[in-house]
């Protein structure tokens, strides 16, 4: 399909990249354009593959009828101008594993999951749980490396386990799984869609090109999951709280087809939505047939996806865990709800004017709340009226030296800031990455 072509490809970064460099061994006219400048090494490794880059704000008058493809980055937004125009010259819009797909050999296992929240998760168990059982396994999709980097090399028999964003769904057509989990829809992410409705429909996609043949991991919990699985022709299995589903959860433990896999006390990751993840990466790795003795041998030590509730470490009866991703209220109150020992908070970051009341609902355990960031002199007014003692520094790191005297064993230290992390750090993982040297700082004193 991708051959003999003329493809725009719009945004560079990494999938941008990947997907030019894999066109590029084919005998296809390639332009990348992004409004950003790009790393020199790589625009230069792409210009003797005879790609053309050009670093524009304005790409809209390079694309004219000639086209056959425009791929478009997933973070940009369906109606930007010149997707707009692509439409107007009925240029079909793909995205980058759309793309790669077409390059895969087809007699693989492709296991796809999406949703609103518990994605990176999800792919994560899955992963984990085939590679200790099965050779030639791949964790990618829109984590790590674009699926365009290894799509050549994957071998027949490979199990592709592929995190899709709704965003690389919209631009998705012959795209196919084997096995596709939705682990839920809320209504998060309508600022990039037109309505939640669409919203809703894109995610249903996760199920294109499916017959009887395809797994369908459902939600039975999510109402609106339920809803726009209704009609769709999979092999539909259903995962939750209720003791019908193939893998359920109660105070109890884990279970698949109503065997008992792994107690709840036995399990490193904590939280209820963390056991619907768990359950829903049963059900897809059990069509592989994974035994319960690798499951249970698995959820006995992975601690969590890097910066989501991420067990760092106990000492002295003290358990630290890093929510650096936690950026908002609904995150922290999600993270909050996991424990039910005495907690230690911190709070703080970059001041988006949204409410810490939103946290009322799940401060019940909290001891002690430490603020710092931007937000710091708010969340005090909290704390404040809610009768919690706070301790406000600048820094995080002013926090953690304090954390030190008052923390005691049976305390859960918990980074679960509900702010972004702009004010003070680039990214997320920077503020969880110092989090956790901070936490071998005191606890090493
Ligand atoms: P995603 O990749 O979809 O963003 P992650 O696995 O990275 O999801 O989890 C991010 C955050 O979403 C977690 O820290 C938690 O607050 C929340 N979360 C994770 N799993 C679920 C779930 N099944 N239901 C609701 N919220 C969840």
């Amino acid at each position: 399909m991708f051959n003999n072509k003329k493809i725009f490809i719009l945004g560079m970064a990494r999938s941008g990249y990947e997907a030019a460099k894999l066109l590029s061994n084919y005998d296809n006219e390639i332009l990348v354009t992004d409004m950003n400048e790009q790393d020199k090494e790589q625009v230069s490794e792409l210009e003797k593959k005879k790609v053309k880059v050009v670093i524009t704000e304005n790409p809209i008058d390079l694309l004219d009828d000639t086209y056959d493809y425009v791929i478009k980055n997933p973070g940009i937004k369906f109606d930007h101008p010149l997707l707009v125009k692509a439409r107007s010259l009925n240029i079909k819009i793909i995205n980058e594993v759309e793309m790669a797909y077409d390059f895969l050999d087809k007699d693989i296992n492709i296991i796809g999951v999406t949703g609103s929240n518990g994605k990176t998760t999800t792919v994560n168990l899955i992963y984990k749980f085939l590679v200790e059982e099965k050779d030639n396994v791949i964790l990618g999709g829109n984590i790590g490396t674009p699926l365009s980097h290894y799509a050549l090399d994957v071998k027949k028999g490979t199990y592709l386990v592929l995190e899709i964003s709704d965003h690389q769904l919209l631009d998705m057509y012959n795209f196919k799984t084997n096995v596709s989990v939705l682990t839920n829809i809320t209504p998060t992410h309508l600022d990039f869609h037109p309505s939640y409705d669409v919203y809703k429909n894109t995610k249903k996609k996760i199920f294109q090109n499916h017959t009887e043949k395809d797994i369908a991991v459902i939600n039975s919990d999510d109402p609106e999951s339920m809803n726009v699985t209704k009609d769709i022709p999979s092999t539909k299995y259903y995962y939750g709280t209720d003791k019908n589903d193939k893998a359920y959860y109660d105070e109890t433990g884990i279970y698949y087809d109503n065997k008992l896999i792994i107690k709840l006390e036995d399990i490193v990751l904590k939280g209820n939505h963390n056991y619907q993840n768990i359950c829903a990466s049963i059900v897809a790795v059990k069509e592989y047939g994974v035994t319960d003795e690798t499951i249970s041998k698995v959820l006995k030590s992975f601690g969590g996806v890097e910066h989501r509730l991420e067990f760092v470490k106990e000492y002295n009866g003290i358990k630290f865990y890093n929510d650096s991703k936690a950026t908002n209220c609904v995150s922290t109150n999600i993270a909050l709800k996991s424990f039910s020992d005495p907690t230690i908070l911190l709070l703080g970051g970059t001041d988006r004017g949204h409410s810490f009341y939103d946290l009322e609902e799940s401060i019940s355990n909290v001891k002690c709340i430490f603020a710092y960031g931007e937000t710091k002199d708010r969340i005090e007014d909290f704390c404040k009226d809610k009768g919690i003692t706070c301790y406000k520094f600048d820094t995080l790191k002013e926090c953690m030296m304090k954390i030190k005297d008052v923390m005691e064993k049976g305390d859960i230290v918990l980074l679960s800031p509900a702010c972004a992390s702009w004010d003070q750090y680039k990214k997320f993982e920077d503020r969880g990455n110092e989090f956790k040297e901070l936490v071998e700082v005191i606890t090493n004193a």
